[in-house]
């Protein structure tokens, strides 16, 4: 079959490599789509722990091909989606519930082989079931959203609360969406990109901010502003410095930042710890999907989150390892990775 794989730091190539059988309790799924992540190119790039040789690909869905023995919940014929996150299942932190903070965290896609192939091998504790009739390429957004929605729960948002979110790709876009299903009334998306913006308020946003245009944090907190005081709620989905530090300005008093984007390890932002006191801002840390993909299934399954205007463009196997090495610049959402062609 063939597999997108990981050789070294900054040698991806689309390969020929045995189909995988399926052991005790592991299903043999094959890929209906596989999404590209910023995380796949910090792995191609080195500038993320690798283990290569390893197929790359984490967001991913498709249909059971195969099951091996003791597989009890699944048959072939059925759809699934795959959280790529296994947990040890032992260590003190899979004790307290606390699955992403696992000390033997394996991923799918990043310690063992992944979704960028015809073909993977997954246990069926990692896969959750989808209906045949969803279109089989919005199965690739569960992962991606699967870690919003944990970031949605840290937040607690009330019924009517405003909510800002800095940064308009993958994350930031369902990020809106979920807002909006939490309760929350007032919803603003900053985010450079203009076709970003428009499709923000057609998921949900009520008004969206260029950031480039004039200083954010007072055009939309300062008197007159947008959300005067700032918002009860404050989502980092850009990764940048500049968003970092204005999340926690952007709240209110008493106010929630929760932080979703990923810098650089070793990076350094500067912050305010007397701003963050006497206005008692709660900054929470969001990091990955312990159990929330059920229910990233459920909302994908239902149609409550719409993803089609989120596929930026569809490619096929031979296309991905170029598509990782070089991104396509500015507006672009999510390419897909479609292994039976376009
Ligand atoms: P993405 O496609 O790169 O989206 C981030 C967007 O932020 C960019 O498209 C950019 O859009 C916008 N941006 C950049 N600079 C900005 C600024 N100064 N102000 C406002 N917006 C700015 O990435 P993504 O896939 O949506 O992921 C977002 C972040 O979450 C990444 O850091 C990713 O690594 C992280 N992530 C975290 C988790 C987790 O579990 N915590 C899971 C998945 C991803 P414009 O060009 O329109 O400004
Ligand atoms: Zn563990």
């Amino acid at each position: 079959m063939k597999a997108v794989r990981l050789e070294a730091t900054g040698k991806l190539y689309m390969r020929e490599v045995e189909k995988p059988v399926p052991g005790p309790g592991d299903l043999l799924v094959r890929i209906e789509a596989c999404g590209i992540c910023g995380t796949d190119r910090h792995l191609f790039l080195g500038e993320f722990p690798s283990h290569p040789p390893v197929t790359l690909g984490h967001e991913f869905a498709g249909i059971i091909e195969a099951v091996g023995p003791e597989v009890t919940s699944f048959r072939s014929g059925m759809r699934v989606t795959g959280d790529p996150n296994i947990a040890c299942g032992r260590c003190e932190e899979c004790h307290n519930g606390r699955v992403n903070l696992c000390r033997n965290l394996q991923a799918i896609g990043i310690h063992r082989d992944g979704g960028f192939a015809e073909y993977v091998c997954m246990p069926q504790s990692q896969a959750f079931a989808l209906p045949l009739e969803l279109d089989p390429l919005h199965g690739a957004f569960c992962e991606p959203l699967a870690c919003c929605l944990h970031a949605v729960d840290l937040a607690n948002i009330r019924t009517g609360a405003s909510v800002i979110v800095l940064g308009g790709g993958v994350i930031g876009l369902l990020t809106v969406q979920l807002a909006r299903l939490a309760g929350a009334t007032r919803i603003l998306l900053v985010t450079r990109n203009a076709d970003k913006r428009a499709l923000a308020e057609k998921l949900g946003a009520t008004a969206t901010v260029d950031p480039s245009q004039a200083d954010t944090i007072s055009g939309i907190t300062g008197d007159g502003g947008l959300l005067p005081g700032g918002a009860d709620v404050v989502f980092e989905c850009a990764g940048v410095p500049e968003t970092m530090i204005q999340a926690p300005r952007l709240a209110r008093r008493g106010g929630t930042a929760v932080i979703l984007g990923i810098m650089p390890q070793g990076a350094k932002i500067e912050i305010e710890p007397f701003d963050l006191l006497f206005r008692e801002v709660n900054l929470v840390s969001s990091f990955l999907n312990p159990f929330t993909h059920q229910r990233a299934a459920d909302l994908i399954a239902t149609g409550a989150i719409k993803v089609e205007p989120l596929i930026s463009r569809r490619i096929t196997l031979e296309q991905t390892p170029n598509a990782i090495a070089n991104p396509a610049p500015g507006g672009e959402i999510r390419t897909l990775a479609i292994p039976a062609g376009q």
